[in-house]
């Protein structure tokens, strides 16, 4: 097949596709930016470090690096926009979480491996505020704090648990338990039971945060490559990211941080998976909405659901609802159309509404989804080889925002200095995650879990016995 030439590329590229970039998410709509793609790979290139993806992870990758030794020569390579992933989609929770809950933390890498990491990614999760006073991004970062309402009986028991489990971490500054009028206090919602409440975490506007995280890594001297699908990549001592019209060599190391889009490669399909979620946002409501669902403090909320929620209360006063899903593709496919599924934003709109029945004829004004990469024991991976020259970043399922920017910062470290082995200081970052099951055993156990937590989620809310499988769906599942 013959290769239109780059110019040829670049002219088709550049048309209009800021406008479509914009129907990504509302989060890139109302980013500031006009999304027009920056300069793709058009030759040969050399840098100290090449990055595979503009997303939250390459980004701050390569802001650490910069800030680290001002000198080096770094590259961020992405297939679309800087944000078109997780990065420019998702809740806006920056909270200092892992994708499990506590206790299973201290299952999996015990007690002074759960506390240090939930501390460590505190201080990541105020960082990033200062990082954008330091560098001027208006991304919108509020210390709101967090807020898990329970919202049935066995919902305060977990709520319990939960807070119980932080306080024999010594993780309870300003860690309340909430009864239910004081949970009713915080945000008037249907069928509250009680909560927990923590200062610790923040909200974000993700597409400022991420458009102006790639701004800051130009001002530092970083070379950002929009438009350019890494197409294969080397490692050691030619390490390079390949691409359609030219290579990125890289003399010190490689970064890979694609996320769920990298489960589409066959090297990870089996790291990884890529689990969507989706969204629902409101309409900016009214002074007399607000009032009667109090949520004065903006805290990222949630309840202790097993199909997980966010909701976010936006600086221009909407609500974002967002949930898991469209149900898992077999092969780890992911599909723009099956995240546009209007069966499951109505769904997601029932449940808004039956948090806050007065919000019936509130608009829906944007609707999106975007997926996650989940590793088998839903823990993050970090990672770097000295001797391959590779450093790898990808798995934060659904908590990614401020655990992206810490684990950055500890890559960014050991690539910068030849003695540090910072991530190893924290062993909730596997190395090398375990297989996920070949398909079609995968599809096979994913769809029923997904399917699972739906009804027992769906009993507990309607006050019925949980499910006969219950049991084994949430061994399974790992909750
Ligand atoms: C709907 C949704 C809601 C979420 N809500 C929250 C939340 O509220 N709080 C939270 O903490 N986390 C949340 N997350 C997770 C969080 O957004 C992610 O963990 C985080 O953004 C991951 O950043 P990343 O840079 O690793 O990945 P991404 O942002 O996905 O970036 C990866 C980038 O790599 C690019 N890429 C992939 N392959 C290639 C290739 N071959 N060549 C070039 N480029 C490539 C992609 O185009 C993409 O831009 C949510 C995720 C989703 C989808």
């Amino acid at each position: 097949m013959k290769l239109e030439s780059a110019s040829a590329f670049e002219a088709d590229r550049a048309a209009g596709a800021g406008e479509n970039y914009r129907q990504v998410s509302y989060w890139l709509a109302s980013s500031g930016d006009d999304l027009t793609p920056r300069q793709f790979v058009d030759k040969d290139y050399t840098v100290d470090v090449a990055i595979l993806g503009g997303g939250f992870s390459g980004l701050w990758t390569a802001y650490y690096l910069l800030e680290l030794e001002p000198s080096l020569s770094v590259a961020v390579v992405e297939r679309e926009i800087c944000g078109f992933g997780a990065s420019g989609r998702n809740g806006g929770w920056c909270s200092p979480r892992l994708p499990i809950e506590t206790a299973a933390l201290v299952k999996q890498c015990g007690i002074d491996a759960a506390r240090s990491a939930l501390s460590a990614l505190k201080v990541a999760a105020d960082d990033i505020g200062r990082v954008c006073e330091r560098e001027s991004i208006d991304a919108e970062y509020r210390k709101t704090g967090l807020l898990s309402l329970a919202r049935s009986p066995s919902q305060l028991k977990k709520a319990e648990q939960a807070y119980d489990c932080l306080r024999s971490l010594g993780l309870n500054d300003d860690l309340e338990l909430l009864g239910k009028e004081e949970a009713v206090a915080y945000v008037n919602a249907s069928n509250i039971f009680g909560g927990m409440r923590t200062s610790w975490g923040a909200t974000v506007h993700p597409g400022k945060l991420v458009r102006g995280l790639a701004r800051a890594v130009e001002r530092r001297g970083g070379k950002i490559f929009e438009g350019t699908d890494v197409q294969s990549l080397d490692t050691g001592s030619s390490a390079a990211l390949h691409t359609r019209y030219g290579a990125i060599r890289a003399k010190r190391a490689v970064v890979v941080a694609g996320e769920a889009y990298l489960a589409e490669r066959p090297e990870f399909s089996r790291k990884l998976l890529p689990i969507s979620s989706m969204i629902v946002l409101t309409e900016p409501l009214s002074a007399e909405q607000w009032a009667s669902i109090g949520w004065r403090g903006g805290e990222s909320l949630c309840s202790y659901v097993n199909v997980k929620n966010y909701l976010t209360r936006t600086s221009d006063g909407r609500i974002l609802y967002g949930s898991r899903g469209a149900p898992y593709l077999f092969g780890s496919k992911l599909s723009e159309d099956a995240i546009k599924d209007q069966r499951i934003f109505s769904w997601m709109r029932g449940c808004l509404n039956e948090w806050w029945p007065q919000l019936e004829d509130a608009a829906i004004t944007h609707q999106w989804g975007g997926y996650l990469g989940v590793t088998r024991n839903w823990m993050p991976t970090a990672s770097f080889d000295r001797t391959a020259k590779i450093g790898q970043l990808y798995g934060y399922a659904g908590r990614g925002v401020a655990t992206s920017a810490f684990a950055a910062n500890l890559l960014a470290q050991q690539i910068a200095n030849p003695n540090a082995n910072t991530i190893s200081n924290y062993p909730v970052f596997q190395p090398k995650p375990q297989k996920w099951e070949m398909e079609p055993f995968r599809w096979a156990g994913v769809r029923y879990i997904q399917n699972a937590y739906f009804r027992i989620d769906k009993a507990d809310s309607n006050g019925l016995p949980q499910p006969i499988d219950a049991p084994f769906a949430k061994r399974l599942g790992g909750i």
